[in-house]
């Protein structure tokens, strides 16, 4: 996938077009992936039985497919496609707008 956790994306469709954040997580088999602070969805919590969990509105960022949003070069800080560079070392991500190697 070439959005990896920890890297810095711009959301370009959407509610949330235009927002930054950095992935915290990277689902490879379904092609999404969870930002902080994007697609933050608030949801009612129920008192439960085991009395763990405080009752009232929690904040939960739901999952967006990668084609949503776009790579931001850590080099021109632009929104970026992700290129390949392939050497001895193995494959390396690039910018397409810079060459920048974002890893
Ligand atoms: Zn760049």
């Amino acid at each position: 996938m070439k959005i990896k956790a920890g890297d810095t994306v711009e959301v370009i469709s959407g509610n949330d077009r235009g927002m930054r954040g950095t992935v915290r997580v990277a689902m490879p088999r379904t092609q999404q992936i969870i930002v902080s602070g994007i697609k933050v969805m608030r949801k009612h919590q129920r008192r439960t039985a085991n009395m763990r969990t405080e009752p009232g509105i929690i904040e939960i960022e739901a999952p967006l497919h990668v084609s949503n949003v776009m790579l931001v070069c850590p080099g021109c800080n632009q929104p970026t496609r992700v290129g390949y560079e392939v050497s001895e070392d193995g494959k390396r991500r690039i910018c397409k707008k810079c060459e920048e190697v974002v890893d």
